[in-house]
């Protein structure tokens, strides 16, 4: 589908360059071509574009056409109390999240004039309003899209180009990229840059710079990207925020498993630690962005999810909790024998031969379910104080054990912006001719990822890069 210019020149010049051609990049690209610029070169390391978001579901928006068709009023000046709140008003710059909210909705009418459609997921049972909006297909479908269509006006997409230096002319203007591609140096005049090269969760210095040693035991479940717009943006004078925001959840039992998945959330189970010893308030479970935390509490951070045979045979017939109750998963217990087959998940009759199997005191686990079971026959749990509703006891053998995971998703940060995407240097004054999208980006999310703005990753990718592609027209040259 893509075509990488194989005609290439030492020196080509650009109205404007777009560095990656993930989710940001490409919104960036289009929305400059469809405002009239002719001249957009996007130049993107790997083989192919699309970056994480080709791997996102979906994106956050609220006032979009979606949800006024369901009648349901995802208020955007609700959400952005709610995510200050969220925030406390530290580390996210209102402005920066107001843009952001306030473009949204606008951006799904943008994506369905090209034909994509969405699906509305509420994220957890209490969220205000479903704010997520999963394009058929995916992050994957709307990068096909975007892509297609940047090629159909003109854009030049350059693959296996990987941007070495931002160049600044006498006046600190931009000037222009290097870059490599195919082994081969090359140079791009412009006077607009827009950096758009993702996060660095393959980037060990960085993750170490940003955060605890905890988070070096987590699972990759995205790109190995390694941040390199952090370090093209700070060498052409751009201020670089201490402050990242790591975007992963958990427990999750396999990268991409549904059916566990969603079982080792179900709020009747319980997750007890390598120990044997429980921890937190299961229920927590559909708070992925949060519960996750307890697990990175927790020896080498993992969780191990327990439950009986009644759990199990009540979700084979009534679905999962998320989202999905009344439906049924059958063939439940069949995932459950294979993944079992594997020893990725242990059944068995009694608690001491689940004990050997995590590794924990069988004398420890065996009073940890005692302790809950009474519990739940008092309907009260004294520990976390999980919902009376969620306390059904674990008495009918066999039982299950599933292994939970923290799993890294991206990184959010740490190029300072303000909300027209133009980067700022240690006085807060724009580089003149320097703009950046999408996550490599900060001042929109703080420590822990805003479960009430669900999907705002790619959905803070997609919107910024549009708003960088209008601005950055102000400072082209095409
Ligand atoms: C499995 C999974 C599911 C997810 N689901 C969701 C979801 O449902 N909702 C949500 O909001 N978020 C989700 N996320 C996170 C989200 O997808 C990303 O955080 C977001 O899409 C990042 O967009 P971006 O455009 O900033 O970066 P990317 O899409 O990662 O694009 C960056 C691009 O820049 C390129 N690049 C990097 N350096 C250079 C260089 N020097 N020169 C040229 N090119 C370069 C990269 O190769 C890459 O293609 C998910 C992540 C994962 C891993």
């Amino acid at each position: 589908m893509f075509s990488t210019d194989k005609n290439r020149t030492e020196t080509l010049t650009a109205g404007l360059v777009i560095i990656g051609g993930g989710g940001a990049g490409l919104s960036a690209a289009l929305t400059a071509a469809e405002k009239g610029c002719k001249d957009i070169v996007v130049l993107e390391k790997r083989d192919r574009p699309g970056g994480t978001s080709a791997l996102a579901g979906g994106l956050f928006a609220c006032g979009s056409p979606v949800q006024e068709r369901r009648g349901i009023n995802a208020d955007g000046d609700y959400l952005f109390k709610r995510a200050m709140e969220w925030a406390h008003w530290t580390q996210v710059d209102p402005k920066i999240l107001r843009a952001f909210i306030n473009k949204s909705g606008d951006t799904i009418r943008w994506l369905e004039d090209k034909g994509l459609e969405f699906d509305l997921v509420q994220l957890y049972p209490e969220q205000t309003a479903p704010v997520q909006h999963n394009p058929k297909g995916h992050g994957a479908r709307l990068i096909q899209v975007l892509a297609g269509q940047c090629r159909d006006m003109g854009v030049k997409l350059l693959l296996n180009t990987g941007v070495k230096k931002i160049l600044r002319g006498e006046e600190g203007n931009i000037a222009g990229v290097l870059a490599t591609g195919d082994g081969e140096e090359m140079e791009i005049k412009t006077g607009a840059v827009i950096i758009a090269t993702g996060g660095f969760c393959g980037n060990h210095e960085l993750l170490r710079k940003y955060f605890p040693p905890s988070y070096e035991g987590m699972t990759l479940s995205g790109l190995p990207l390694t941040g390199d717009g952090i370090r093209l943006a700070a060498e052409a004078g751009a201020a670089i925020e201490d402050f990242a925001t790591v975007v992963k959840e958990g427990p999750r039992y396999d990268l991409y498993t549904w059916p566990l998945m969603a079982l080792e959330r179900e709020p009747a189970t319980i997750w007890v630690n390598k120990k044997g010893e429980r921890f937190t308030d299961e229920s927590t479970g559909y708070h992925v962005f949060e519960s996750v935390n307890a697990i990175l509490r927790q020896p080498e951070q993992v969780c191990y999810t327990l439950l009986d045979t009644r759990i199990r045979d009540f979700c084979e017939k009534n679905g999962f909790m998320l989202g999905r109750r009344g439906s049924g998963v059958p063939g439940l217990q069949k995932v459950l024998q294979a993944e079992a087959e594997k020893d990725k998940v242990k059944i068995a009759g009694s608690w001491e031969e689940i004990a050997g199997w995590i590794g924990a005191d069988p004398g420890v686990l065996k009073d940890t379910i005692a302790e809950y079971n009474d519990y739940c026959k008092q309907g009260y749990d004294g520990a976390f104080t999980k919902e009376p509703e969620y306390l059904l006891p674990l008495e009918s053998p066999p039982y299950h054990a599933i292994k939970g995971m923290a799993v890294l998703l991206d990184t959010i940060g740490g190029i300072r912006i303000n909300q027209r995407m133009e980067v700022l240097d240690n006085q807060n004054e724009p580089v003149p001719g320097l703009y950046a999208a999408g996550v490599v980006t900060s001042g929109w999310e703080s420590e822990v990822y805003c479960s009430e703005l669900s999907a705002s990753a790619f959905g803070f990718a997609v919107n910024s890069g549009r708003i960088a592609g209008e601005n950055a027209l102000a400072a082209l040259t095409c």
